[in-house]
C-alpha cells in the first residue's frame, strides 16, 4: 500500500523544526523512517505534514564528552555502532547496535526516533535502562534534559510533550566506581532468525573487587513483556563470585520477574529465555568485568 497523501516540510535547523512543528497541524517527524513509512504504507500513520529533519547536520554526531559520550539524536545506528568512543567507553552499546535488523535498517535508523519510538521489542531499551542516559529536548519552551528513567515511561510511550523533539543524550562511559577493581557489560539477544526482533534480550553491567566479588550488578530484560530491571536476580549475585549455583538463582528471579504477554507455551517459552540469557548474559559480563584483575 502507498501513504496517503502528505506534505514534505524538508528543515535544516532545530530552531526550523521546533517552528514547524508548531505552525503544522498533525505533523510528525521524518527521521531515519524506519518505523514511521511502514507506518504510513500501512495507514497505521497518516501525517498530513512530514517534518523532514534528515538535514540537520548539528544533530549528527557522537563525541567524547569527558565522562559521558554525547550522541546526537540523527546519529545512525551504523555511525553511533562504529564511533570509537562508543567501542571504547561504551561497548554495551556498540554490540547492541550489532544485533539490530540488519545493514539498511542500521545505515538509515537513528538514535532519537529510536528513542522516541520506545518499542518494547527493540534493542535500545535494556542498555538504556542500565546506562540511564540523560537525553535532552528541545521544544517552543526551550531546552530540557531527563534521566531515562523518568523518559521512559513504559511500551511506545515517552516523556515528549507536543512541539519537542529529541536532540541529544548522554551515555555514561562505564568505568568502575571507586569501590571496584573492574567493570564488566554485555548485551545477549534471542530472536528466531539473525536480525529479527528479540525474543528476549538481557543488557548486564558487573562491578568487581580485587577478589573477583560482584560488587554491583545492573539487569535489564527487554522482549518479554515490559521492560523488566529483575532487582531481586542483581541483588542476588551481589557479593558473590558468580558461581554456577548463583547463576541458577538468578535466572530464577528473572523468570519470576518477567510478565510476558503471551500465555501458555509461548509464554514460558519466553520467560525460560530470559533466565537462559540472563545466565549468559552475567556470565560474559564478569568475565569481561575479572580480565584486568
Ligand atoms: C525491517 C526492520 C527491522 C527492524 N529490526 C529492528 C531490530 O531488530 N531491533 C530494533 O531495535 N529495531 C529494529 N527496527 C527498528 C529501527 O531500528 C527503528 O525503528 C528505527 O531506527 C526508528 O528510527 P528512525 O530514525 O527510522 O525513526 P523514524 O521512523 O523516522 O521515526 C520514528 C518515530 O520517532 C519520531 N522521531 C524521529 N526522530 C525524532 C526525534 N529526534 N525526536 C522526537 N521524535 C522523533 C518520528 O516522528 C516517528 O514518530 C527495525 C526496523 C525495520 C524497518
Amino acid at each position: 500500500m502507498y501513504p496517503s497523501q502528505f506534505e514534505h516540510v524538508p528543515v535544516d535547523s532545530v530552531d526550523d523544526a521546533v517552528a514547524a512543528l508548531q505552525e503544522y497541524e498533525d505533523a510528525e517527524l521524518l527521521a531515519g523512517g524506519q518505523s514511521l513509512v511502514p507506518l504510513q504504507k500501512t495507514r497505521f500513520a497518516s501525517p498530513d505534514y512530514l517534518v523532514d529533519i534528515t538535514g540537520i547536520e548539528e544533530l549528527q554526531y557522537v563525541d567524547d564528552a569527558g565522562d559521558a559520550v554525547e550522541v546526537g539524536a540523527l546519529a545512525s545506528h551504523t555511525q553511533i555502532q562504529r564511533a570509537q568512543p562508543v567501542k571504547d567507553h561504551v561497548y554495551l552499546f556498540s554490540e547492541c547496535i550489532g544485533q539490530i535488523a540488519d545493514w539498511p535498517v542500521r545505515n538509515q535508523g537513528t538514535f532519537g526516533g529510536t528513542v522516541a519510538e520506545a518499542d518494547p521489542s527493540g534493542d535500545y531499551l535494556p542498555v538504556l535502562q542500565i546506562l540511564d542516559p540523560e537525553i535532552t529536548l528541545v521544544g517552543p519552551d526551550g531546552e530540557r534534559t531527563v534521566p531515562f528513567e523518568e523518559f521512559y515511561l513504559g511500551m511506545f510511550t515517552v516523556d515528549m510533550e507536543e512541539g519537542e523533539l529529541i536532540t541529544r543524550a548522554r551515555l555514561p562511559k562505564l568505568t568502575p566506581s571507586s569501590d571496584a577493581a573492574g567493570i564488566g557489560s554485555t548485551y545477549k539477544k534471542h530472536a528466531e532468525r539473525s536480525g529479527d526482533y528479540a525474543l528476549a534480550s538481557v543488557a548486564a553491567i558487573v562491578e568487581v573487587d580485587d577478589a573477583g566479588d560482584v560488587t554491583d550488578a545492573r539487569l535489564s530484560v527487554g522482549g518479554v513483556g515490559p521492560l523488566t530491571r529483575p532487582e531481586e536476580a542483581e541483588s542476588l549475585v551481589e557479593g558473590t563470585d558468580l558461581d554456577d549455583d548463583v547463576l541458577a538463582e538468578a535466572a530464577a528471579a528473572v523468570r519470576e520477574a518477567v510478565l510476558p504477554d503471551e500465555e501458555g507455551p509461548e509464554g514460558d517459552y519466553k520467560e525460560a529465555m530470559a533466565g537462559e540469557f540472563t545466565e549468559r548474559a552475567l556470565e560474559t559480563a564478569y568475565e569481561r568485568a575479572t580480565e584486568s584483575i
